[in-house]
């Protein structure tokens, strides 16, 4: 597509799930991608998987708690690509609890990577778009970014802050530069695991075994909010399996 050919695009979470069908997709479209993630021989066997299918990709070691890991990110993508036109902050976990559980470790892992992880990307390119005068925000949220329930309190949370963070961002930033949230309903990926408390881990997974979004289908959201022309941003996308009520 030729509006997505050459992009270089740095995606954190892309060791699996939407983050690694993300960076699939846009490679495939012909997009330069920087997968980041902890866990190094995931991300090594997606790379080379995405260069065997002829694509142009590249990983580095990411943990986005760390600002200064993340600046690293951004200056690796930089070196190997050339200034990244999009960051996707994908990176995030779900360990899903009720409050009176007191999973406090837990409450502060979802602030640090889905909270924190998103200001640390912002923190790290914003620079470089304002100095390139572009730049795009691709901002995975979730359906839980507007709405909360049991055991999601603390998630929900994290994701209504970076929907608010998003929306601050768009209105703050220069005209060349775009914000995009993307919203995703119950999609097939490892973040289940992330839930620490059996039974809950096992209500999770059985109640959306049918009904998940491939996680292509975010994806394809995702190269969507990219191809449209500069000064077209597109603010939200959200994208529900259709027996998702
Ligand atoms: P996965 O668990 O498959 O992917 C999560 C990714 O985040 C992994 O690549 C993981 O890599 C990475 N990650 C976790 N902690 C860190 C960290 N500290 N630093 C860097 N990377 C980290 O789940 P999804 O693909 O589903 O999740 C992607 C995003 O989509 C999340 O923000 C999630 O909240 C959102 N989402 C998912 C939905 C779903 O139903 N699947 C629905 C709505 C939103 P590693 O462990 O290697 O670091």
């Amino acid at each position: 597509m030729k509006s997505i050919e050459g992009k270089v695009v740095a995606i954190t979470g892309a060791s699996s799930g939407i983050g690694e069908a993300t960076a699939r997709h846009l490679a495939s479209l012909g997009a330069r991608v920087v997968l980041g993630a902890r866990r190094v021989d995931k991300l090594s066997a997606v790379t080379e998987s995405i260069t065997a299918e002829g694509g142009k990709a590249v990983y580095r070691k990411l943990d986005v708690t760390d600002i200064e890991n993340v600046r690293a990110f951004i200056q690796f993508a930089t070196e190997q690509f050339g200034a990244p036109d999009v960051l996707v902050n994908n990176a995030g976990v779900m360990p899903l609890s009720m409050i009176n559980s007191y999973k406090i470790e837990e409450w502060h892992r979802m602030i640090d990577v889905n909270i924190k992880g998103v200001l640390h990307g912002i923190a790290a390119a914003l620079p470089v778009f304002e100095s390139r005068n572009s730049g795009q925000f691709i901002n995975i949220t979730s359906v839980a970014d507007r709405w909360v329930g049991p055991t999601s309190t603390v998630y929900s949370g994290t994701k209504f802050a970076v929907r608010a963070i998003s929306e601050g961002l768009r209105q703050e930033v220069s005209t060349t530069i775009r914000v995009t949230l993307v919203a995703p309903g119950a999609t097939e990926s490892e973040l289940a695991e992330s839930i620490s408390d059996p039974e809950l881990k096992k209500l999770a997974i059985e109640r959306f075994r049918t009904d998940l979004l491939p996680a292509a289908a975010i994806a394809k959201a995702v190269a969507y909010a990219m191809a449209q022309p500069a000064d077209v941003d597109v603010n939200e996308i959200v994208v529900r399996h259709t027996a998702q009520k």
